[in-house]
């Protein structure tokens, strides 16, 4: 049977509510955590959960947390990543629009784990009709006494606020978004130090996506062992996936993790299949930046063992024949999408998303996204294709923040797994519709 840990109530009426989520069960990891949990117990949980950071990277929540100075007499912050918006992924929306009250539960458990007294939520700018709903969300928790000072009558105070961003996909780094925060632009900073040394105001900081935190009310009430028993080996817990594209059933998903992606792909519970009985062409598992796959490598790695949803899977044969999980944008393609013009759509959004700071990612972006245009308008030679593939070994590796890397992985997997549909585009642009 299907286990769920965020979206178990997703169906009870009324649970963006205080009044609703609370008949559910909720905040009660708060009254636990405050009345019967020292600080670091918590710390300890998540680490024991095996909670990975559900933004992209999937760095442990848990060793996250233990990196905070606790030295430093500056205040320490909690941020939460809501500034969504890689290409693909839907799903921290879902969660803050439909059971807001389970991230505010988890930002305070957090908060109080790490001893911060100020927490923010830094919200995409073009979600701007969430920040209504959170706001709601937070204005009941302080009505009901799990927001302000002396929390349940705790020594304990804390104060969320909500904040919009304006646009920049680069604020989604960590580092871009303590500067945003700060009003200035979003720049990412050269680490170290890193934020849980040097980071909001100078303050200890830790940055966490909406995902991760909204697990952390069920560790707290269960236990980090309870929730490691969801999930599969190193990969524990559950993870949402917002699956679109040629798809039968796009939306947004909970699955446990270590269920197979044939699975998720074609059983009616799920994707339910690909679009008006075409096949599978390709997949890109984890959001835009991580690399696509072809039919084949996405439903089996490379010594033929079934592919999975988890970290190790995925990422099973490297960038030769593996991917990411990522951030769970799992974006299908049928097979009459051309790779070549897709391949082109990513690199002009990455392009446009460069801050600037680093040459590599700030030359190497534009003229991927010019040889690329050029190949989609059969304009295209020959050298091109290796072209590309130099530009991307260019960028990987040499820039400050990671959207260099997310620029390259997919113009560079694009190529060594669809090279003939570029090699089709530059010597025969005319089969290609030019
Ligand atoms: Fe800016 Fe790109 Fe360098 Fe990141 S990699 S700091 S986005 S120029």
């Amino acid at each position: 049977m299907e286990r769920k840990i965020l979206l178990k109530n997703i169906a009870v009426p009324g649970i963006r509510t205080f009044e609703v989520f609370r008949s559910t069960g909720g905040y009660r990891s708060v009254e636990k955590a405050l009345k019967a949990m020292s600080p670091d117990e918590v710390v300890e949980e998540v680490k024991k959960s095996g909670l990975r950071g559900r933004g992209g990277a999937g760095f442990p929540a848990g060793m996250k947390w233990g990196f905070i100075d606790k030295k430093s007499d500056k205040p320490r912050y909690l941020i939460c990543n809501a500034d969504e918006s890689e290409p693909g992924t839907f799903k921290d929306r879902y969660l803050m629009e439909k059971i807001p009250h389970l991230l505010i539960e988890g930002m305070i458990c957090s908060c109080y784990a790490l001893g911060a007294k100020t927490g923010y939520i830094y919200v995409r700018g073009e979600y701007k009709y969430i920040i209504g709903i959170l706001n709601e969300a937070i204005r009941e928790a302080y009505a009901n006494g799990f927001l302000g000072n002396n929390i349940l009558g705790s020594s304990y105070s804390l104060d969320i606020h909500v904040h919009s961003g304006a646009g920049a996909y680069i604020c989604g780094e960590e580092t871009a978004m303590i500067e945003s925060l700060e009003g200035k632009r979003g720049n990412p900073r050269i680490k170290p130090p890193f934020p849980a040394v040097v980071g909001l105001y100078g303050g200890p900081t830790v940055v966490n996506n909406v995902e991760t935190l909204a697990n952390i009310g069920f560790i707290v009430n269960n236990g980090g062992t309870e929730y490691a028993r969801y999930g599969s080996g190193k990969s524990t817990g559950t993870k949402l996936i917002s699956a679109c594209g040629n798809i039968n059933n796009p939306g947004v998903y909970e699955i446990e993790l270590g269920l197979s992606v044939r699975e998720f792909l074609f059983e009616p519970q799920y994707c339910g299949g690909i679009k008006n009985n075409k096949k599978l062409k390709a997949v890109i598992a984890g959001g835009s930046s991580v690399p696509i796959l072809p039919a084949n490598l996405i439903l089996q790695t490379a010594s033929g063992e079934e592919r999975l949803f988890t970290y190790e899977s995925l990422a099973d044969g490297g960038f030769v024949s593996g991917t990411m999980l990522g951030s769970g944008g799992f974006i299908v393609y049928d097979e009459d999408a051309c790779i070549v013009r897709n391949t082109w759509n990513l690199s002009r959004f990455y392009h446009h998303e460069s801050c600037g700071q680093c040459s590599p990612c700030r030359e190497g972006t534009g003229w991927m996204e010019n040889v690329l245009h050029r190949i989609e308008h059969g304009q295209g030679r020959t050298k091109d294709i290796d072209l590309l593939v130099s530009i991307a070994a260019k960028i990987e590796g040499n820039t400050i923040c990671p959207l260099g890397d997310a620029a390259a992985w997919p113009v560079a997997s694009a190529i060594r797994h669809f090279r003939h549909e570029f090699e089709e585009h530059v010597l025969h642009p005319e089969r290609c519709g030019h």
